[in-house]
């Protein structure tokens, strides 16, 4: 593993989560890496700060919470990135997944909802030294036509189907990861999307906030 090039005192705590990842199962070299050389802490709140390197969700604000880091690196093992692709998040929260993306792609676009939330996550992303990355308000189950195919997209809350615009904004052989609402719980999926069809893959129980917007669940204070 390349050797840290933050410049603050977690580097320990950073390497300990790292092999807590490794203990459950994530084996991607540049994700965890990529985790190695994060400073979640920026993406906390102030007082969470001596629990960013746990692997555990925690509140942000705005009812939402940063998920566990152990939930992300699910995540981008499953979209599998090179380091060459233009990548679309969906809820970008804290902004902690999109500075791990932005190591591991070329191109990140995040959309979130909450602009209170999108505000905070472009200043710990600059603060982190994150330059590939624009941070957008809005509906994201719509997407971004302008800037569309993406060859990888993540989508951060729960939904019963991946929005239409995402599918059709998706890159043939693009990968797009959701929590899928099922009658069991919620399940992260892993479409493949090949030619006009799409290839379906299980990755076992999550649990997400809901997607909410046009092709999501309804907002009910709107
Ligand atoms: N990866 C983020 C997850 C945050 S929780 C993190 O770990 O910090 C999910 C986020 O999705 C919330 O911030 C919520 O406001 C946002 N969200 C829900 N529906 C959305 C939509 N339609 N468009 C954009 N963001 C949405």
């Amino acid at each position: 593993m390349e050797p840290l090039r933050v410049g603050d005192s977690y580097g320990g705590y950073r390497a300990r989560l790292v092999e807590e990842l490794r203990d459950l199962g994530i084996r991607d070299m540049a994700v965890l890496a990529a985790v190695a050389q994060t400073p979640r802490h920026l993406f906390v709140p102030e007082a969470l700060r001596n629990r960013a390197y746990e692997n555990a969700a925690l509140p942000i604000g705005k009812h939402q919470t940063i998920s566990h880091p152990s939930t992300h690196a699910r995540n981008l093992e499953a979209v599998g990135l090179q380091g060459r692709e233009r990548v679309l998040e969906v809820g970008t929260g804290s902004g902690y997944q999109t500075a791990l993306l932005s190591r591991l792609a070329d191109q990140v676009i995040s959309i979130e909802r909450i602009a209170a939330l999108a505000d905070l996550a472009r200043s710990a992303l600059q603060e982190a030294g994150c330059v590939n990355v624009t941070v957008l308000v809005g509906d994201g189950t719509l997407g971004r036509r302008s800037l569309a195919p993406f060859d990888a997209i993540i989508v951060s809350a729960a939904g019963a189907s991946p929005p239409k615009p995402l599918i059709e904004q998706l890159a043939d052989g693009g990968r797009l990861v959701m929590p899928i609402c099922r009658d069991s719980g919620q399940e992260l999926v892993k479409f493949t999307r090949t030619g006009d069809g799409l290839v379906e893959q299980s990755m076992g129980h999550v649990q997400f906030v809901p997607l909410l917007g046009k092709h999501g669940f309804e907002d009910e204070n709107s």
